[in-house]
């Protein structure tokens, strides 16, 4: 499944404002439910934790325990099964302002990939680790390592690193045998090199070829071996095109292929950056050659929004704007405001003063304040856009956040008019 960086930026966000949450006490409850398992399980299970609960000495820490409990079961209630990836929620009390002022708060997740594991956890944090673990990148690389002696091959997937073959070339060694001819030995050598680079070629294409998602390949070694074979013909041209670097490194084996990994940390941040590049470029070369097919400013973007005419929506990941809502409760008058961050004490202070311009009553207030990038993002996703958050790494992305204030989008099709 491929996840988009909106998605990504949602969860990374919840979970930084989760991990910042703590209780006074081990009273803050972690659950995470798998996709088949049945609710009544968990209810049943959670009912049994109540009853343990009760026996907690501290009464504020075995009220706010309980609380939660119940808290949890009464969502459940409304849950008939778990959702396709499961159920991650995360309920207690949570201090305000000091002991005493702690205010229960739930939040559910419904996690980006699939939950492996039962887990019910009660801590004075809570348990974030599966979640975290599915914002690591699960792009896939094709990995050799190489000299004159040895080839490794092996995959590298989000973090995890799996070997696949070592193969050795039995090229003779450094030193000829006694009666040998210079000129015969010289060929032996640069026959075995022939048949090892062929073989470590066709192991290349039968390893990497197959693989859908295949980012890209990094090949290292030390000495030269690496650079002949990689400009090499061994191995399919897609591959070749698919070399993100080559690496010189010290040692072969599975230590060559950590050193590689480890050397590699900025070719990989890359790939993702070529990417941002190219999206924003793509947007540019379009506002030239025919800018009714994007829009950018909050403004024209929200109506080609509106209208479901958005194919890519580019956010700036720093973008921070605001979409507030103000109403009063007493008419039902409302209305609503982009701010900046900086400008949201200024707005509360104002809102206070202000009186309802409908009915003149003092209780105008601000109802809701959500970041432009989730009330962007939820709508591009409602009419099936691609969103994608682009960091200001790049001078691209520098580009998108300061001359288009940070939002632009690829259209399906003319909205003029
Ligand atoms: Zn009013």
């Amino acid at each position: 499944m491929k996840r988009s960086s909106f998605e990504r930026y949602k969860l990374k966000k919840t979970l930084e404002v989760l991990e910042k949450k703590k209780g006074f006490h081990t009273e803050l409850v972690s659950l995470y439910i798998p996709p088949d398992r049945p609710i009544s399980d968990v209810t049943n299970y959670l009912k049994q934790e109540y009853g343990t609960a009760s026996n907690i000495k501290s009464k504020s820490t075995r009220k706010n325990v309980m609380d939660a409990i119940q808290k949890i079961l009464a969502l459940l209630k409304n849950i008939p099964r778990p959702p396709p990836t499961g159920l991650a929620v995360f309920c207690g009390a949570i201090p305000t302002n000091g002991q005493g002022t702690e205010k229960m708060e739930l939040t559910t997740i419904v996690p980006p990939e699939p939950i492996n594991t039962y887990k019910y956890h009660c801590n004075n944090k809570f348990f974030l680790d599966p979640l975290k673990g599915m914002l690591v990148e699960k792009d896939t690389y094709g990995i050799i390592v190489l000299d004159r002696s040895e080839a490794d091959f092996a995959i590298l997937k989000g973090n995890h690193l799996e070997i696949l073959k070592k193969i050795t070339s039995g090229a003779p060694g450094k030193h000829r045998a006694g009666g040998q001819s210079a000129r015969r030995f010289e060929r032996l050598i640069e026959q075995a090199g022939h048949e090892f680079f062929k073989r470590s070629g066709d192991y290349a294409n039968e390893f990497f070829l197959e693989i859908p998602d295949l980012k890209g390949i990094l090949i290292g070694g030390p000495g030269p071996s690496k650079n002949k074979f990689a400009e090499s013909s061994y191995f399919d041209y897609r591959l070749k095109n698919a070399i993100l670097g080559i690496v010189d490194l010290s040692y072969t084996g599975s230590s060559g292929i950590d050193e590689l990994i480890d050397k590699s940390r900025d070719i990989l941040q890359n790939v993702r950056y070529s990417e941002e590049k190219t999206l924003v470029q793509k947007f540019l070369t379009m506002l030239v050659k025919d800018d009714t097919l994007v829009a950018y400013g909050e403004k024209e973007v929200r109506q080609a929004l509106d209208q479901g005419a958005v194919d890519t929506l580019l956010l700036s990941e720093d973008l921070e704007i605001f979409y507030v809502t103000v109403s009063c409760p007493n008419c039902n008058y409302s209305e609503e405001l982009t701010i900046k961050k900086d400008q949201l004490p200024s707005l509360e202070q104002e809102i206070q003063n202000r009186n309802c311009p409908s009915c003149d009553s003092s209780l105008l207030s601000i109802k809701t304040v959500k970041p432009i990038i989730d009330e962007f993002g939820e709508l591009a996703e409602q009419t099936g856009a691609n969103v994608e958050i682009i960091s200001s790494e790049t001078e691209e992305g520098q580009q998108l956040k300061q001359a288009f204030g940070g939002i632009a989008a690829l259209l399906r099709y003319s909205i003029e008019g």
